[in-house]
């Protein structure tokens, strides 16, 4: 028997939240669907919520001022004063993302979202699991799947928000369409390991570890194509990872002649922080605290609507394609979600055409500042630790680092920096090469502020970032070590 919505929302994890509580709030008779319990409303797979969890304000501001929701410890576990990103030999540090955020309790945050959720009166089913769109006549009219008892069920509406992570199964079998990609490159994934440690601390380093900051340490050796992190969590506990990139790690492990594995690594790292002494894996259900998943660090999808299908999140690749929080545009992308798939069905009209507007919203609020930084992490994965630690002493200031995390493309103060750049042709080719990245950027970034205000004008404008994109992957290849 079939059931009809206005709209579904298939996943109850940062975006599909509050895109349900948004449509709800905006008057659509809303279903959110997810393969979790109540209990577990959030956990990204059985290894638990893989995230670092950590999270800037401005987007809990967003939460509130559309949703009226706003949040306060025990959920927002602890206050970090921004982001340092550390190189390689521990000799330059740079504040990357300034002004304050949090590093949340992520059960506990995903749980308070659904409450509100359900407050709004979307009506929410557990222990289901999302097998495919429905498509009829090239519309997405509802979803399939498997419900607790393992039972075939379909559920129709007029919208479905694709809010189902990384994995989707919705995206990835739309109808071939000259909109929404299905597939995501190898290349452009982290594979991440992520525990949850209790220690006993034998001292703060502002390096290693401390309850102010959050930490990441850029390592080729360690993290090849990504880095490693460690974000405090309240009283002695702490949020540590890695994010690898798969062609890296086999690069790194070629030259080192090693057989490493992102698991192998990730225990290494954890365990060698010699500040923490009695390490205990703790909490987060089967696993113990323990993790794997993966994050996707390219621009996200440059469409994002089908007829009757908007994504959000993980699911549209949002993440930032440098720092991989993925948090933000996952929050923001929800409650646009929500708001364009009520006023699309308010208008009568659920086509791709009817559904653009989201994409404009999207792009205004997140994704312009975002797309560019793909650039920057194709290059950085191209330098390896001798040119990374010369380059973060000699080539990037504090502020044009900080321009960056804001997803501005910094300007080189180049006379000065022409001085003290050493002799040394591999530093002068870097450099230049760091000069190409930013001219780069700056270019599609030009593109983004374009962004089609139609569908007609789509496939045009895609075909530019497309080429862009290629030209830089093309230039830079992964060369780590
Ligand atoms: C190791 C790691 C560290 C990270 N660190 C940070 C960080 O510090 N800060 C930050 O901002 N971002 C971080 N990110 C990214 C961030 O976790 C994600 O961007 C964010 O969780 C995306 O939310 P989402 O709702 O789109 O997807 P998800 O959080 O993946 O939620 C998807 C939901 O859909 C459900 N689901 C999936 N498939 C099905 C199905 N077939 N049927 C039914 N239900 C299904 C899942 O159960 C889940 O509830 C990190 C990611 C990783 C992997």
């Amino acid at each position: 028997m079939e059931e009809k919505y206005d709209v579904i929302v298939a996943g109850a994890g940062m975006a599909g939240l509050p895109a349900a509580a948004m449509a709800a709030k905006k008057g659509a008779k809303v279903l959110l669907l997810d393969r979790n319990n109540k209990e577990n409303v959030g956990r990204k797979t059985n290894w638990g919520w893989i995230c670092g969890d950590a999270v800037a304000t401005s987007h809990l501001d967003f939460i509130k001022s559309n949703l009226g929701l706003s949040f306060s410890y025990p959920e927002l576990e602890q206050e970090v004063e921004g982001v340092y990103a550390i190189s390689p030999d521990f000799k330059s540090k740079i504040l990357f993302d300034e002004g304050n955020g949090y590093v949340l309790n992520r059960p506990l945050f995903e749980g308070k979202m659904l409450e509100h959720a359900l407050k709004q009166g979307v009506e929410y089913r557990t222990n289901f699991e999302v097998e495919r769109p429905l498509i009829e006549n090239n519309y997405v009219v509802g979803i399939a799947g498997k419900d607790e008892k393992k039972e075939h069920k379909e559920f129709k509406a007029k919208v479905v928000i694709d809010a189902l992570g990384i994995s989707t199964t919705l995206r990835r079998a739309l109808p071939q369409n000259e909109y929404v990609e299905r597939v995501v490159d190898i290349d452009d994934l982290e594979l991440t390991g992520r525990f949850l440690y209790e220690f006993d601390l034998d001292h703060e380093d502002p390096l290693l570890y401390t309850p102010k900051y959050a930490l990441i340490h850029l390592n080729q050796v360690i993290a090849p194509g990504g880095y490693g992190w460690v974000f405090p969590k309240k009283g002695n506990r702490a949020n540590i990872g890695i994010g690898v990139q798969k062609r890296s790690l086999e690069i790194r492990n070629k030259k080192l002649n090693k057989k490493d594995t992102l698991q192998s690594l990730m225990k290494e790292y954890a365990t060698s922080i010699p500040v923490f002494k009695n390490m205990r894996l703790y909490n987060e259900g089967p696993n113990g605290g323990e993790g794997y998943w993966s994050v996707a660090v390219r621009h996200q999808m440059e469409a994002l609507t089908f007829n009757g299908y908007i994504g959000a999140g993980d699911s549209m690749v949002m993440p930032n394609p440098i720092s991989a929080g993925g948090i933000g545009p996952a929050l923001t992308a929800g409650v646009l979600a929500g708001i364009n798939a009520a006023d699309a069905i308010a208008k009568n009209d659920v086509s791709i055409k009817g559904l653009w507007k989201y994409n404009l919203d999207f792009n205004e609020h997140y994704g312009k500042k975002s797309a560019s930084l793909e650039v920057f992490r194709v290059y950085l994965q191209s330098l390896n630790n001798d040119i990374i630690n010369y380059g973060m002493k000699v080539f990037l200031t504090a502020a044009e680092a900080k321009q960056l995390s804001y997803g501005l493309v910094p300007e080189l103060s180049l006379s000065a920096k022409f001085k003290t750049i050493l002799q040394g042709a591999k530093n002068i080719n870097a450099f230049r090469n760091l000069l190409y990245v930013v001219n780069k950027m700056k270019e599609i970034n030009a593109i983004y502020e374009q962004y089609p205000k139609s569908m007609e004008e789509f496939p045009a404008w895609k075909r530019r970032i497309t080429q862009e994109v290629k030209e830089v992957k093309e230039k830079f290849k992964p060369n780590p070590v």
